[in-house]
């Protein structure tokens, strides 16, 4: 799959309402599986590493150098923050982004006042944060933590060219251009955002293919299952084994066995 050309028409195209039937099957799946993957990684660096090699369109933020008064960023390549992205001195800010995506995943309300954070549309709050606003709250702390960090280690780097969400008066909708696969695939799980649900097995992060869908995966349904048979089988099986012999003592009472009843 060629996500260099996918990752192309999304950011010269402003889209203006992204249909899920508008999508390939197979553009969606990917979005959705590096989506997954993001909101399960672990805290280690080297699964942030790993990640990042398997994923690398997913970095959630967008990052060029400020050279000289002016920003530059890596187009040439057909890509972005090339040399901060899935650095290690990157970590903390991209486990902010995770962590605020648990959030919301586990639809806590409060998270979910900061969605535009991780769409990229709320400037003030990231440009806040970027500049080392340290203020009031776990998420903003994060961010700017996860700025700060960053910066130590590469002074020039700075956001930018953050995405929009505009009103088109001929069109009568809303223009919303994602700038990365992190926010293409989280304005697609935005859009059914029902699909956003935690495994009833293993308490994983997954994004459900049907609204009744309770486990991740296959395993985890079996597993459950397995569990609520044996569970079954230890409450009502042994109810039924003690009715069962019960019911045998009394068509047998004690002495009054064939053999007994032949001897007489
Ligand atoms: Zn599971």
């Amino acid at each position: 799959m060629n996500t260099n050309i996918q990752a192309k028409q999304w950011t010269s195209t402003p889209i203006r309402i992204l249909l899920p039937n508008g999508l390939a099957v197979s553009q969606r799946e990917f979005l959705f599986a590096g989506l997954e993957n993001f909101v399960n990684l672990d805290n280690r660096l080297e699964d942030f590493v790993k990640f990042g090699a398997q994923w690398p369109s997913f970095f959630p933020a967008r990052i060029g150098a400020l050279e000289g008064g002016r920003i530059t960023i890596d187009e040439e390549r057909g890509d972005v923050s090339i040399k901060y992205r899935w650095a290690p001195e990157a970590h903390s800010l991209v486990l902010a982004y995770r962590w605020l995506l648990r959030r919301i995943w586990h639809h806590n309300s409060r998270g979910q006042n900061y969605l535009g954070v991780l769409m990229g549309i709320d400037h003030a709050y990231l440009n806040g944060v970027e500049d080392g606003e340290l203020g009031n709250g776990t998420v903003r702390n994060l961010f700017s933590e996860g700025w700060r960090k960053l910066k130590i280690a590469f002074p020039e780097a700075q956001q930018q060219g953050l995405p929009s969400v505009f009103p088109s008066w001929p069109s009568g909708a809303f223009f919303y251009t994602p700038l990365n696969d992190f926010q293409k695939a989280l304005y697609l799980l935005f859009r059914e955002s029902w699909r956003a649900k935690i495994c009833h097995e293993c308490q994983r992060c997954f994004i459900a293919q049907k609204p009744a869908q309770g486990y991740c995966s296959p395993r985890c349904s079996g597993a459950a299952k397995k569990r609520r048979n044996l569970d079954w089988w230890r409450r009502e099986g042994a109810a039924q084994r003690q009715a069962s012999s019960a019911k045998v003592k009394r068509t047998h009472p004690r002495g009054s066995s064939t053999r007994s009843a032949k001897r007489n």
